[in-house]
């Protein structure tokens, strides 16, 4: 009997042995069950954020692709905008190339205008002033002298009344340039001193240069034979011409050697036209 208990006894503390084994294996896989749960929201939890994080950076590349396209956009605009500015900058500096060609050759026109006389185109009374001026102030620095002739178209009046103004212009142009073929140097500058009145100026030139060059004039015109049947004094159109010659002077205007001239064309005019006279001042 007592062996009996005794088994009872150690059964028992072997199944109470067991129980305590189980309950703590029960605990201990609470405690693992506890762990591990712990561990999935935690997994769950970064999963989660993981979405979110995707989430984000998905809307981040649809913005990045909007900006994308709009700055494509832009860019375009902007190379089409240079485009149009470079054809405008071309259009621009050939307008200006232009635009200064025109302004340039206005210049060269303006200074003609300023020293050609319109009709005959020689040089105008404005240039003819400006050269007598300069070289009488350089020959008398020199102490050379200067010759000056005064031409006038004979009868001219009664030719514009006889062939028409118009004519008469053709003639004067005509006259013009045959004066001017007459003189050679450089320094030397015929010009129209006003109506059918021609002026030249020779410096360096003693009276008897000045004489041959005015009689030269003379015959050239009368060479020409410009039909005037007006004339009292030819058939064709003649010239008169006043010589004066003179040592240019500082303290002396050269007015005096233009109104000898002029008193030398009265002569040429009294003594029967077509001539070249020489008055001394
Ligand atoms: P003289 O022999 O005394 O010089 O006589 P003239 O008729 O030439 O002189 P006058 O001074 O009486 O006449 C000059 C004429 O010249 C009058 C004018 O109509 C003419 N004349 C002046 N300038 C021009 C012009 O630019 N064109 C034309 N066609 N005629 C002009
Ligand atoms: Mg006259
Ligand atoms: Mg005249």
């Amino acid at each position: 009997m007592e062996t009996e208990n005794h088994r009872i006894v150690n059964t028992q503390q072997l199944f109470l042995a067991t129980v305590e084994s189980l309950e703590n294996e029960i605990n201990e896989l609470k405690t693992q069950n506890f762990i591990l749960k712990a561990q999935l929201d935690e997994k769950v939890a970064q999963q989660e954020h993981l979405l979110q994080a995707n989430k984000c950076m998905q809307a981040e590349i649809v913005d990045l692709k909007l900006t994308e396209t709009a700055l494509r956009l832009s860019l375009d605009r902007l190379l089409s905008e240079k485009n149009d500015l470079e054809i405008i900058l071309d259009t621009t500096t050939s307008h200006s190339d232009t635009i200064e060609a025109m302004m340039y050759d206005k210049a060269l026109l303006l200074a003609r205008e300023v020293t050609i006389d319109g009709l005959t185109q020689i040089a105008n009374r404005r240039a003819f002033d400006q050269r007598l001026e300069k070289e009488w102030q350089r020959l008398a620095r020199e102490s050379l002298p200067m010759s000056m002739l005064l031409c006038d178209v004979d009868f001219f009046k009664r030719y514009n009344d006889r062939y028409g103004h118009p004519t008469g212009d053709e003639c004067l142009r005509t006259v013009a340039k045959a004066i001017d073929a007459c003189i050679r140097r450089p320094a030397d500058l015929a010009a129209r001193y006003g109506g059918e009145e021609f002026a030249v100026i020779l410096p360096n030139t003693e009276r008897e240069g000045a004489t041959f060059i005015a009689e030269q004039i003379c015959q050239v015109i009368d060479d020409l034979a410009i039909p005037h049947e007006a004339s009292y004094v030819s058939n064709h159109v003649t010239i008169s011409i006043g010589i004066s010659s003179t040592m240019p002077d500082y303290r002396v205007s050269p007015k005096n050697l233009i109104e000898s001239a002029d008193k030398g064309l009265y002569l040429a005019k009294n003594q029967g036209r077509n001539r070249a006279v020489f008055s001394g001042s």
